[in-house]
């Protein structure tokens, strides 16, 4: 009998798999940049708001409806119209394996350079096949609300529409149906401000998690409270930490607890 467990190198095996989950997890890998994505990606099928490409893995052309019924149903849920005059007349998602991290072009850094073009890994377009995974809707989301002063509130926003549309699927970090239970406050006291997002917000898998199932959690409340329209005045303020008040008649920190005082 072999004893499998006591072999040295099935135990390093072990560790390489953890390791190699947890990258996945939270560290985007940047070997191959997107602008090469972009060079390299070929064009699969075309349609009236999208365009997709494939680059290192075989994407399905019925893949465009899919995108096209979520750029509709982004449109409807928000009101809002895609900023073509900025970022370009179609929505172009490239679907690579040489993506770790499913992200709007230049990802957090997207407001600096901001263009419609959204990477999506293959688990995430898989996932979008079978509407298992969200994550699609999420990148999509983003694009129509690129101009943001609040990270927490563009993240939470992007979840809040994604689950909106296809509820109990999982996205970004966080699988359906799990919830991280307690929120840190290091967390709680970025939520609705304008802070940058924190680097373990990429690094850390744990608080990157919390981090954006919390602001879901945020968004979910606000737009409860008052509605979208209400809510997208507060997206678009520069200092929505004081608009918290004059838009909701209460401070960010009653806002906050009260957003994550709400059970799943
Ligand atoms: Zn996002």
């Amino acid at each position: 009998m072999h004893h499998f467990l006591k072999e040295p190198a099935f135990i390093l095996v072990l560790v390489f798999m953890a390791n190699a989950i947890k990258a996945d997890a939270a560290v985007p890998r940047r070997e191959v940049s997107d602008e090469q994505i972009v060079a390299q990606g070929q064009l699969v099928a075309a349609g009236t708001y999208v365009e997709i490409y494939q680059h290192g893995t075989t994407v399905d052309p019925s893949f465009l409806k899919v995108m096209e019924d979520a750029y509709e149903q982004v449109q409807k849920v928000t009101g809002l119209n895609l900023d073509i005059a900025t970022l370009g007349p179609k929505v172009c998602v490239y679907v690579s394996d040489a993506i770790a991290i499913s992200h709007v072009w230049k990802g957090y850094q997207h407001q600096r350079d901001p263009k419609g073009i959204i990477f999506l890994n293959p688990r995430v377009y898989l996932g979008a096949m079978n509407a298992k995974n969200s994550t699609y809707i999420h990148e999509l989301t983003h694009l129509f609300t690129w101009r943001f002063s609040s990270h927490t509130l563009r993240e939470g926003f992007a979840d809040y529409v994604a689950l909106t549309i296809l509820p109990g699927t999982s996205v970004g970090p966080n699988p359906a149906g799990e919830s991280p239970g307690q929120i840190p406050a290091e967390v709680r006291q970025l939520l609705g401000t304008t802070r940058p997002a924190p680097d373990w917000a990429s690094t850390d898998p744990v608080r990157r998690s919390a981090y954006y199932f919390a602001s879901y959690q945020f968004v979910r409340f606000l737009v409860g409270a008052k509605g979208i329209d209400t809510f997208l005045k507060l997206y678009a303020a520069e200092k929505p930490e004081a608009d918290v008040k004059s838009l909701y008649g209460m401070d960010r920190e009653d806002a906050v607890k009260a957003a994550l005082a709400v059970r799943f």
